[in-house]
Order: structure tokens, then sequence, then C-alpha cells
């Protein structure tokens, strides 16, 4: 008889904040930041910051130093090397030649006028093929199904892809790396256990895990954090928010968060510099109280 096998340990939590340079850190990122923080500490796990400066024309020069040193203003600091998307150019195109060798993904010359009748989604091309003038796109062929998954704040959450996401692009006809292509190699790359950020990209994930089963990767858990919105409820775009953070101590910044967070306010630490208040912040976090919106109080 053969001796049933040890149940294997679990994976180590690794975790990530991925910020795109286009600006300082807003409201916003800095409640990713700190949530992705705080999950990770709180399940002894490591924590790692990538930027995501795939989109020249979007970012602002200076601006991921900004946003490293805000981060270094809260006591968060990554546990290993800052890794920037725009030096790891062979790494998606290794993915993308693997999708299509596979036939997963292909080259398409539509154009968003052709796409327009079927009201921005691809679900077959309708450009003249050999239009050799239109410059190439590259899609991931998405399946005919209901791709979804289990969020601890915001529960099921599903998209039939062909439906209403049709084909993703993986390489725009600009030649720039698409976000979701380029999340997906580096989250598998870097062994990414949990992406904890917000909820404006709860609408990405289901596609990311139509990509990670095309490339044969794991799925990671994924949690998406309330959104932060002005008093209009509208969300805070980039350049709102942002300057009012690092006019502000960093402590006013933390507690704000941690309120945002769902946290009581009885449970954050006394101040006893950024390092030491986050790190005695994740001993007391919850992450059952994460609220679905943020509360107004806070
Ligand atoms: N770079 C993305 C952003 O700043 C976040 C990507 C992610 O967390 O998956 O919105």
């Amino acid at each position: 008889m053969t001796q049933p096998s040890p149940p294997s340990p679990p994976a180590p939590y690794i975790g990530r904040f991925a910020p795109s340079p286009t600006g300082p850190l807003h409201w916003g990122s800095v409640l990713a930041a700190f949530g992705s923080w705080l999950h990770a500490r709180h399940h002894g796990g490591r924590w790692l910051v990538r930027i995501e400066d795939l989109d020249p024309p979007r970012e602002r020069p200076g601006a991921a130093a900004a946003q490293l040193a805000t981060l270094a203003r809260l006591g968060l600091h990554a546990d290993g090397e800052i890794l920037f998307q725009s030096r790891r150019n062979a790494l998606y195109r290794r993915a993308l030649d693997t999708l299509l060798d596979t036939g997963l993904a292909f080259a398409c010359r539509c154009s968003r006028t052709d796409l327009a009748a079927s009201d921005g989604i691809h679900r077959a091309c309708v450009a003249v093929p050999d239009d050799a003038l239109r410059t190439r796109s590259f899609r991931l062929r998405v399946p005919e199904a209901v791709v979804g998954f289990d969020d601890p704040v915001h529960g099921r959450f599903e998209q039939h892809l062909r439906r209403d996401v049709g084909d993703v692009v993986l390489r725009r006809a600009d030649g720039l790396w698409a976000y979701q292509l380029a999340v997906v190699v580096d989250d598998a790359a870097q062994g990414i256990t949990h992406v904890v950020r917000g909820a404006d990209l709860l609408d990405s994930t289901p596609r990311q895990i139509a990509l990670q089963h095309a490339l044969r990767v794991a799925t990671p858990a994924y949690l998406h954090l309330p959104l932060w919105r002005d008093a209009e409820g509208r969300k805070l775009s980039k350049s709102e928010g942002a300057e009012a953070i690092d006019g502000q101590p960093p402590e006013a910044v933390l507690r704000r968060c941690w309120l945002s967070l769902g946290q009581p306010l009885e449970a954050w630490p006394e101040w006893q510099g950024a390092e030491a208040t986050v790190a005695a912040a994740a001993a007391a976090f919850d992450p059952a109280r994460i609220p679905r919106e943020r509360p107004v109080s806070a």
C-alpha cells in the first residue's frame, strides 16, 4: 500500500504594489499601497514594488522616483529590488511568441472604427486581412466561457469574455505592450500569490485569469479594495488629491487609509515613527473588515 503523500506546504505569500508613474501617488493609490502592504505583512508575507512604466506618452518625468519617495515616507519598503516594466521587453516578447505559436494569440489589423458596429468589442477580425498599410496589434483569442473568481470583499465576480470583453489586446498597434499582458507576465515571473489592488481593476481580473490559463501560469488570489471617490462620488483621477498627500504628515495619511480599509480607530497604534507604526498596524489589521465602499466618515 502506498503512503498518502503529505500535504504540500502552502505557497509563501508574495504580494505587490504596481503603480504606473503617471504622476504623484494619489489617495486611491496610497490606499492600494498600504492595503496591499498590510495584507502581506498580516499574513507574514513579502511585499514587492513594480513600476508599470510601459506607456511613455502617459508618464511624467520623475514620477516613479516621487512615488517611491512617498512610499518610503510612509514606512512602506519593498522586500527586494524594484522592478521596472520598461526593462522587461524580452519577457513580454517571449510570452507573446508562445501565445502566437500555440494559436492563442493572433495579429489583428482592425481599427476602432472597424469595431464600432460591435460596440468596440473584438470577436472576429473585420478589417481586410491583407491590408498591409495598417499596422497590426496582437490580441488574445478569449474563450467562449464565463471566467470568474471569488473576491473576499466583492464576492463572486464573473464575465462572459467573448460576449462582453472580446479579444484582449496584448501589444498595441503603436508597438507598446498592453497592461494586461505585462501584468500577467510579471505577476507570474515574480511569483505573486496575492494581488491586492483597487476595485477599478475588478473588471480586468477575468481577462488576466484567461491570459494566465493561456500562458499556463498560476492564478494568484485577488482582493479589490474600495475605490476612493470624490465628494460627488466620482473616482479620483491621478491629478486630484495627489498634491494633498505629500503635503500631509505621514500619520494623517496612513490613519485615513486605515479607516478607509474599515479598520477601527481604536485599533490604530500610537505614532512611533512610520516604520514602527505600520508594523504595529499590520498586527492589528483585520482583512475581514475591508468594506466594498469606502466609509464616508474616513
Ligand atoms: N499599474 C496599474 C495602475 O496603476 C495597477 C496594476 C495592478 O495593480 O494590477 O493602475
